[in-house]
């Protein structure tokens, strides 16, 4: 008789906060999308590391760098386009488009950017790829994690580690080569000359690189990431995601022939666990979905090779959306009214009658998809217009403050305005300004001599800007007011570009 009291019988287990952290040992994968993950790997890593290195000719007064963050000329130049601090909108224009980019991706082919592009996921990847060159395949890993620390042992672990740090380094000096002239970037680096930020960012860089690609690897992805839990709202029964096909698969069975010819029902699955051995996050797909599944398919390819060996059908783990998934689950179990008799799934001819193997258009041309297709589009082509006509002349006018006006002896009224005008261009201009709107005005610029009638012509330095003390005087008797508007009006007379800015002029008369 157990001499425990009820509530102690009934004490329910306490779930600790955390679970620990167990060591992954990948094995190597092969077929399509191992080898699409490659290709996906070595294009980002080369946009990543080659972009600062593309060069566009802007002419002799701007950088010739194709990406460009200007931080100290606060511009950024992305190949023809130059984004000035004011124009910051395209910025968040782009993460608008990136954002719904996201969301599309995600509601029709689930967490592809996870298993594809994710920066985490592709250098997880060449990490491991290095880890399995000095230290072999998941069973010499394994074995090699087991054995005691020995002068081989070391010897491959010290070689991964520099690798791994070396490889983080080198991730962090290509982000500063975004940030400057990236030839003289890295020269400079390497002779001291970079400023304390620059050498303190690759450090940082390289830390980060080394800890969540070496070391926290999956964890990152579990436990940092909030985008496994995003993704949930985004995803429905009809995004794909990568199913274990349970309908044909179970019972999984070991030593399926025996067990066939002792009339015990037996599923496609052999139980081989190749599908939890290559999977980077270890998961056992077979479980259902999981936060932890970065859909990366790796785990399809094993599945694939070991169906082709036992000469059954490849797609028993497959990308597949729920309602597909559901209606062969309900096909396989009668409605739910008999256990899974995969049979009934099959044709006549014993193929399965299995649609998700075969690539549905349908699944991407989707309301919920369109929406966000559509939300994209609307983002990049008002961009685009906003961008095919936008100023790149800008004028800003300030009104002296104290005095308002000045009273000169001969009776003329006389008022001070500070003017900046803006060239946006990456080359020189010679921009004319004029007033509007005075008809007896006289316009002064000290040092400047008048072009012709009250215009002045004035030179601007290319991507700066000029500022100006301008003085407009009106005769005797025509300043009857307290304040009059009227336009300065700044043009560059050989392309027509024009930029007009409401001006005040103050008086010594009544406010009406
Ligand atoms: S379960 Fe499959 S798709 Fe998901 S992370 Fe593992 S290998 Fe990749
Ligand atoms: S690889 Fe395929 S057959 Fe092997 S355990 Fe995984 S699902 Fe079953």
């Amino acid at each position: 008789m157990s001499t425990n009291t009820p509530s102690e019988d009934h004490k329910p287990a306490v779930e600790p906060l955390y679970e620990a952290s167990k060591r992954i040992f990948a094995k190597k994968a092969q077929g399509q999308f191992r080898n699409f993950k490659w290709v996906v790997l070595w294009v980002t890593l080369g946009i990543y590391f080659g972009l600062p290195w593309l060069r566009w000719d802007r002419g002799e007064f701007a950088p010739d760098q194709g990406i460009l963050l200007d931080l100290a000329g606060r511009r950024f130049y992305f190949f023809p386009i130059e984004i000035w601090p004011q124009e910051f909108y395209y910025v968040a224009g782009l993460l608008l488009m990136a954002g719904f980019g996201l969301f599309l991706i995600t509601s029709a082919v689930g967490r592809a950017w996870c298993g594809y592009t994710c920066p985490q996921t592709v250098w997880v990847d060449l990490f491991i790829a290095v880890e399995r060159f000095f230290q072999g395949d998941r069973n010499a890993r394994m074995k090699l994690d087991k054995a005691p620390m020995s002068g081989n042992k070391f010897m491959r672990l010290a070689a991964t580690h520099a690798t791994w740090i070396l490889m983080s380094f080198l991730t962090g000096l290509g982000w500063i080569m975004y940030f400057g002239n990236a030839p003289s970037v890295l020269v400079k680096f390497f002779t001291g000359e970079l400023p304390f930020v620059a050498y303190g960012t690759v450090l940082v860089l390289t830390l980060t690189t080394y800890g969540f690609g070496g070391l926290m690897r999956e964890q990152v992805c579990i436990y940092m990431c909030p985008w496994p839990r995003i993704q949930a709202a985004m995803l429905d029964e009809d995004s794909l995601v990568v199913t274990y096909n349970d309908w044909r698969g179970e019972p999984r069975t070991r030593g399926a022939k025996k067990a066939a010819a002792a009339g015990l029902p037996v599923g496609d699955c052999v139980d081989c666990d190749a599908c939890v051995a290559v999977c980077p996050m270890g998961i056992d797909i077979r479980e259902g979905q999981q936060l932890g599944c970065i859909t990366c398919a790796l785990c399809i390819d094993a599945c694939d090779q070991v169906m082709d060996k036992v000469g059954k059908e490849r797609g028993l783990i497959a990308y597949a959306t729920l309602s597909e998934y559901q209606s062969n689950m309900d096909m396989a179990t009668n409605n739910g009214r008999t256990g899974i008799q995969p049979q009934n799934v099959r044709d006549p001819d014993g193929k399965f009658k299995d649609r998700i193997r075969h690539f549905n258009w349908k699944v991407i041309f989707r309301p919920r998809s369109l929406l966000y297709m559509g939300a994209w589009s609307a983002v990049g082509l008002g961009m685009l217009v906003v961008l095919l006509n936008r100023d790149r002349l800008d004028l800003n006018v300030v009104h002296d403050r104290n005095p308002q006006y000045v009273m000169e002896s001969d009776g003329s009224v006389r008022n001070g305005y500070t003017i900046r005008i803006l060239n946006m261009e990456p080359q020189p201009r010679t921009i004319r300004l004029s007033v509007e709107g005075l008809p007896s005005a006289a316009m002064k610029i000290n040092g400047i001599a008048p072009t012709e009638g009250q215009s002045y012509d004035i030179p601007v330095k290319p991507d700066e800007a000029t500022a100006l003390k301008v003085f407009v005087t009106l005769p005797k008797g025509q300043a009857n007011w307290a304040s009059e508007e009227f336009h300065f009006i700044a043009e560059d007379m050989t392309i027509g570009e024009r930029s007009v800015y409401k001006a005040a002029f103050n008086g010594p008369g009544v406010k009406k």
